[in-house]
């Protein structure tokens, strides 16, 4: 395995980080073929309506905000983005670097910002994703389609087996942080204020936008993009690109998808070594995360980064070649 720098305990790193091979064959075994997803009105009424919000916003993004709107509502995706990416993903689900008290504070604030559920879970759904990958026990099983492993399920009940399997999951590396549990208490007040008010407020009292233009492009557009980037490493990522570390999974080389989530596209390598802080092999301009990791770490921010050595690397491509061709 490759250097793993860090002093997370065995125990915690089996939990946090491996594939569960042999429940996953368990698991597609038993597969329930006749189970329907039951869908949750509330949340597609709500899915719709913040789609024509968004619209609405797109419009405006090109026709009527001003050009320091336009600056702000990119600065506000991208830390939406961030706050996933480096903080719910790499940080607190895979736990592959550690964290000083401002960072975190700054990315579970960021992470409000980008309402995706609190962030403990935020990494108790990507747990069960890597380690009951393409089964049942996955929130986003991508053998249940391409749109319902992007946004279909947060519109359907959760499957009874991911319930099951994600209540066996030791969280308690995620509910005695402080900083998570801070968030998951005052949540409601947070987003309210974080994903829906201030980005809005800002160019409000910054530059003068109009409350109108600022809450639907800052705010409404901006959310659900941010929204669309992540869902995309879900379906898109598990559908299309190349498979160099691991031919047998769904998750694939996507340079397209890494562009856009910053850094979270390189979807083959990350399955195939999920503790590894930069989650791909592909240059910076397709990894912002990682720089935005690295610089933490030049401040003292961030330290402790896991990283899978470049032998490891090589050995795995090799055994994937030769399997290819034997
Ligand atoms: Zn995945
Ligand atoms: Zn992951």
């Amino acid at each position: 395995m490759g250097a793993r720098t860090n002093s997370i305990s065995e125990v915690l790193y089996e939990e946090v980080a491996a594939v569960d091979t042999t429940e996953i064959i368990k698991l597609k075994a038993t597969a329930q073929d006749e189970w329907k997803p039951q869908i949750v009105w509330r949340n597609v009424i709500l899915f719709t309506a913040l789609h024509i919000g968004a619209f609405i916003g797109l419009y405006q993004l090109i026709f009527q905000a001003s050009f320091m709107t336009i600056i702000w509502t990119i600065v506000c995706q991208v830390l939406s983005e961030l706050s996933i990416t480096a903080g719910a993903h790499r940080l607190w689900a895979h736990r592959s670097y550690k964290a000083r008290t401002p960072l975190k504070i700054f990315l579970m604030l960021t992470n409000c910002m980008a309402l995706q559920n609190d962030i403990i879970e935020w990494a108790r759904d990507h747990r069960c994703h890597h380690k009951w990958t393409d089964t049942d026990a996955d929130p986003h099983n991508i053998e249940r389609g391409f749109f319902f492993a992007h946004m279909g399920w947060l519109m359907t009940k959760k499957h009874p087996k991911l319930k099951e399997m994600g209540g066996k999951l030791d969280l308690t590396d995620l509910t005695s942080d402080p900083v998570l549990a801070f968030q998951r208490r005052h949540y409601l007040p947070l987003i309210g204020f974080f994903c829906f008010l201030f980005p809005a407020l800002v160019a409000v009292y910054g530059w003068n936008e109009s409350f109108f233009v600022a809450w639907y492009t800052a705010c409404i557009f901006r959310y659900c993009s941010s929204l669309h980037v992540t869902w995309l490493i879900n379906s898109a990522a598990h559908t299309f690109g190349y498979r160099p570390y691991d031919q047998n999974i769904s998750p694939a080389e996507n340079p397209w998808t890494s562009f856009t989530a910053i850094g979270e596209g390189g979807h083959n390598f990350h399955h195939t070594f999920p503790y590894d802080y930069r989650t791909s092999e592909m240059p910076l301009f397709l990894n912002f995360t990682r720089g935005f990791i690295d610089v933490c770490a030049k401040l003292g921010l961030a330290y402790d980064m896991k990283v899978v050595s470049k032998e490891s690397i090589e050995r795995q491509k090799s055994k994937h070649a030769e399997r290819k061709h034997g």
